[in-house]
């Protein structure tokens, strides 16, 4: 069995930043919070806080301790509540996050109602939401686009979740103009995909075509991993998602000569490394790229 590594996997540059940026932070001061997870990845999320970084999951949660911001971004009502509380805070918001921000408040100030392909609930979205200034839809998938509310003014403004597939979005703003033509005066479309994460997406689509199995590592709460994860599905290939390398089993790989290994842009080099080392134990055989 031979064993093949994405190109491009694991830690993008915006997590591998915040968590350098909270590791400094926490060596320096000791013990302090981070508002959420660091990274959708548990494992990370355990060394920090061994290292004295506690996850608190609401700004209420807040005392007198310094505060991260983790890089999927805040809404500007939570770094208010921040301000007032007078805590220090350590701000690692990915700067491609912070640019949805910035453009969620721009097209609302110009009147641009915005409707944004993404999970309503993850909190990107979420602080992205909060920076709008005008109207705002959130859609999570592309057939759940239809005629848009009664309310929403001529000028509509779209954005996308940083993860997001490029082929996802596209098919997304194709529909959302179809369904709504009659009453769309301008579309203006911002391209708020990461970089970072298309092209893991094209590592894994290239990847999957060459291979008979796919093994996907990183967090289940991951977005980006679990969309490397369905991009492999939609190739065609057998597909596993495994957070740890424990979890492979032994009889996935029964009948298969060639597994991929992708990851998530919020799974460490450890946690890659450890799966690569299961494979070749249960098939000894060199990892190529
Ligand atoms: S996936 Fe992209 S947007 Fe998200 S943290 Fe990484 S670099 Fe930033």
């Amino acid at each position: 069995m031979r064993i093949l590594l994405a190109t491009e996997m694991g830690f993008c540059f915006g997590v591998r930043r915040a968590v350098e940026m909270m590791t400094q932070a926490v060596a320096e001061r000791g013990q302090m919070v981070s508002l959420g997870s660091v990274v959708h990845n548990p494992q990370v999320v355990e060394e920090l806080r061994q290292q004295g970084l506690e996850t608190i999951n609401d700004v209420s949660q807040v005392d007198q301790q310094p505060v991260a911001i983790t890089a999927h971004g805040v809404g500007p009502e939570v770094l208010q509540r921040l301000g007032e509380s007078g805590v220090e805070v350590i701000d690692t918001t990915c700067p491609i996050v912070t640019r949805s921000q910035q453009w969620a408040r721009r097209l609302g100030e110009e009147g641009f109602a915005i409707v944004i392909f993404g999970d309503p609930a993850h909190k990107e979205v979420r602080g992205v939401v909060g920076w709008s200034t005008g109207k705002v839809l959130v859609i999570p998938r592309e057939d759940q686009v239809g005629p848009l509310p009664a309310e929403f003014p001529s000028r509509i403004g779209v954005l996308s979740q940083t993860t997001e597939t490029e082929s996802r979005f596209a098919a997304f703003v194709k529909k959302l103009l179809e369904a709504n033509m009659d009453r769309i005066s301008e579309l203006r479309i911002i391209n708020t995909l990461c970089h970072a994460t298309t092209s893991q997406q094209a590592a894994t689509m290239h990847l999957a075509q060459e291979v008979d199995l796919m093994i996907v590592v990183g967090g289940r709460d991951s977005a980006n991993t679990r969309h490397l994860a369905d991009v492999s599905r939609e190739a065609g290939v057998a597909t596993y998602h495994v957070e740890t390398a424990n979890q492979i089993e032994q009889a996935w790989l029964a009948g298969h000569d060639k597994v991929g290994v992708t990851a998530g842009a919020s799974t460490p080099d450890f946690a890659i490394a450890a799966v690569v080392e299961r494979l070749q134990a249960m098939a000894p055989a060199p990892a190529t790229r």
